[in-house]
């Protein structure tokens, strides 16, 4: 093949353009059927606009679930990956490479690490997940050496498909075609006090926690709940793990959304908003004694901290920090969420900065997707009344503006189409 063969670059010229209703076609005859069938095929996207196959255009309030932090093809991230790609891309574990290192130093700095900490990376929430699963599992043993057994999480708690995150998934429907899971994990009720008290003992290795449960439909953790968490595990021996997968960098005006829980966990999961849309996990461990559990040749990823990714995270790190992004969430949130409220229908309003979950007065939330979607807007519905928004953090007001102008008939249209 010739140099002339191989031009121009571009993958829509190796797979060619047709309808969005032959390219579904063609998905359903050769992608695994585990997510339906999708509801547009994407060709473009810029900011917070993307473009479907047939031209169609949309307001992405959905942000790739809560991934593409700044918008996307952000020119800024893009140069820093295209030009990373171009000078090295992959290297293998046997080696690191500037940003890696970067990178590390930079998320303990954003998460107020003290010494000691560390950070381990992978290339999606569930694989940071696993990582924090196998870090529990060697909190083995308790006081006298008595074996710690147990792991607690949340019910409707949400921590990935692989099979540790997802025992600690609390989903029946996720779960139960695929048991038996790695066993020890309790699912105890969300936001009950007393409850976590009563099931921390010195039998249990770890606690995982959502700050705000992302998938279950928004629901943020009551105050005092993590300080409370943070003192029963501190005084049993058992980790604190904060699964900041959905919550981090930045979605809730704050780089992490525990930052004001006046805590410091034992890890913090990382992974979507990381990467500005490119693949990336990472485990934090907080503190030389949680760090050293994970000891040389306990765990690895062939990809993970490669160059392209890692300094993907750094240029979306940069970006969030220099064009005042957190500000920006923090505004737009507080917008969108007073005029969510007064909308006609809408029953209640969750969420910080932009992760936000309205409910809705009739079982009608798919049927409203549907109607965004013929109206130009990206959401999701994450239960049968609740509508889930994770837009890029660089929305601005006006475009949120249109959406909640739009939304009393996007309602009634999807309460007319019952
Ligand atoms: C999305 C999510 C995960 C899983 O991340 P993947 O990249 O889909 O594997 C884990 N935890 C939380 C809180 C999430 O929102």
């Amino acid at each position: 093949m010739t140099d002339t063969e191989l031009s121009p670059s571009a993958a829509s010229a190796l797979v060619g353009h047709t309808t969005g209703a032959e390219w579904l076609s063609r998905y359903s005859a050769s992608l695994m059927g585990v997510f339906g069938t999708p509801q547009r095929v994407l060709v473009r996207g810029a900011g917070c606009l993307v473009w479907d196959a047939d031209g169609k255009e949309y307001l992405d309030l959905l942000g790739g679930i809560a991934v593409n932090a700044l918008g996307h093809a952000n020119p800024f991230v893009t140069s820093v990956i295209s030009s990373q790609l171009a000078t090295l891309g992959h290297v293998s574990n046997f080696f690191t490479s500037p940003t890696q290192i970067a990178l590390a130093e930079k998320l303990l700095a954003l998460a107020h690490a003290p010494a000691g900490s560390k950070v381990f990376f992978a290339n999606s929430g569930t694989e940071a997940v696993e990582a924090a699963f196998k870090l529990a599992r060697r909190n083995a043993t308790g006081p006298n050496g008595a074996p710690r057994t147990k792991i607690i999480a949340l019910e409707g708690a949400f921590h990935g498909r692989t099979m540790g995150a997802l025992a600690l998934t609390a989903k029946e429907a996720y779960r139960a075609p695929f048991e038996p899971l790695p066993g020890g994990v309790v699912h105890i009720p969300f936001g009950d006090v007393a409850a976590l008290e009563a099931a921390i003992d010195e039998t249990v290795a770890a606690v995982f926690l959502e700050p705000i449960q992302g998938e279950a439909g928004v629901r943020p953790l009551p105050a005092g709940y993590l300080k409370a968490a943070r003192e029963a595990t501190t005084k049993a021996g058992a980790l604190l793990i904060l699964d900041e997968v959905q919550t981090g960098i930045g979605r809730t005006g704050k780089w992490l959304a525990s930052e004001d829980a006046g805590i410091v966990p034992d890890a913090v999961t990382l992974a979507k908003g990381l990467g500005g849309g490119f693949p990336i996990g990472a485990l934090i461990t907080f503190g030389e004694q949680t760090s050293s559990l994970l000891t040389a040749g306990q765990h690895g990823t062939t990809f993970g901290g490669n160059p392209v990714a890692t300094a993907a995270a750094l240029a979306t790190l940069h970006a969030i920090d220099s064009q005042r992004v957190l500000e920006n969430v923090a505004t737009v949130g507080d917008y969108l969420r007073t005029g969510l409220a007064g909308v006609d229908g809408v029953t209640e309003v969750r969420g910080e900065g932009l992760l936000i979950g309205f409910d809705l007065d009739a079982d009608v939330a798919p049927a409203v997707v549907a109607a965004s979607l013929d109206a130009g807007f990206i959401v999701n519905a994450p239960g049968p009344h609740t509508i889930r928004l994770a837009p890029p953090l660089v929305l601005t007001t006006e475009q949120a503006g249109t959406f909640l102008a739009a939304l009393p008939v996007l309602l009634q249209t999807a309460k007319d189409a019952q």
